[in-house]
């Protein structure tokens, strides 16, 4: 399929309009790999597959755990299509373990398991370098209504629950992951853009070993070879995406 014009292109996806249904679109995932608003950029060659790989067999799992989200199906191993939404500027964040920036924010220990899970919301601004917002920032900037904010923590703890459990299942540690929201035409709230190794932390169940972009934050080591091996395991029942895996 030959997708439509630009709608917008982002640090490492770039979104086209559907050529037939305006209510879609198609999303694209480039290799770009960004940290701490831009100050680290760089390529990596073949990451965008195994995001959109990920990214779909994730919002798999939730679509059949029955939670809303705007993937519609895989296009090639690059590209899927979504609804195509009115996004909120937040991004959602939920924390099972503290680290990254936490630690560095607040009194917790690194590697401190945090039950319940802790829930932040930031304001998505490349500007302001995606600060943290309470319920009465939101509202004063007019970027959800309360109600809204209730539904995007509920859903947030949700996905939560679930992927935490599926990623246990395979091995996988879900540290803690950032969610982007949006709503449908007719109003609904859906779990948008991607959940990948560039949005969350993956540890390995074992060896505590990074499986995600903490390996480009902190230069660990080969990004590429930890994407891989976190692509393997989530998409080991599923053969159909794991045939669309890169080659060695
Ligand atoms: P960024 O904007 O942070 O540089 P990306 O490169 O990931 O990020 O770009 C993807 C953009 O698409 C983001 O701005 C995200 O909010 C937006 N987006 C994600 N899902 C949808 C959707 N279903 N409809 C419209 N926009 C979306
Ligand atoms: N995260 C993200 N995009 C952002 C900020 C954070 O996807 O702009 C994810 C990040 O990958 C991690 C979680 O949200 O899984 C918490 O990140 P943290 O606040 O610790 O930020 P960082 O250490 O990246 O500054």
């Amino acid at each position: 399929m030959e997708p439509g014009d630009i709608i917008y292109e982002g640090k490492a996806k770039t979104l086209y309009e559907h050529p037939e249904d305006e209510n879609l679109a198609v999303m694209e995932f480039r290799d770009d790999i960004t940290a701490y608003n831009m100050q680290k950029v760089d390529t990596v060659e073949g990451k965008g597959v195994y995001n959109c790989l990920i990214s779909a067999k994730l919002f798999e799992v939730l679509e059949e755990a029955g939670l809303p989200t705007h993937y519609e199906e895989l296009l090639d191993e690059r590209r899927m299509i979504v609804k195509r939404l009115d996004m909120f500027p937040l991004e959602v964040i939920v924390r099972n373990i503290a680290t990254g920036s936490l630690v560095e924010r607040l009194p917790f220990e690194e590697g401190q398991e945090l039950e319940p899970p802790i829930v932040e919301f930031c304001y998505k601004s490349d500007e302001y370098g995606d600060p943290l917002v309470n319920r009465d920032h939101i509202k004063a900037l007019g970027l959800a209504e309360d109600t809204e904010v209730d539904v995007m923590k509920e859903l947030a703890l949700r996905v939560n629950e679930i992927l935490s459990e599926f990623l246990k299942d395979h091995d996988i540690i879900l540290v803690d992951f950032k969610l982007e929201f949006g709503k449908t035409k007719d109003g609904e709230i859906v779990i948008a853009d991607e959940i990948s190794p560039d949005t969350c932390r993956f540890w390995d169940a074992e060896t505590g070993q990074s499986l995600d972009k903490d390996i480009f934050r902190k230069d660990e080591g080969d990004v590429l070879a930890g994407y891989r091996e976190a692509a393997e395991r989530i998409l080991r029942d599923d053969e159909e995406k794991a045939a669309m895996l890169p080659r060695e």
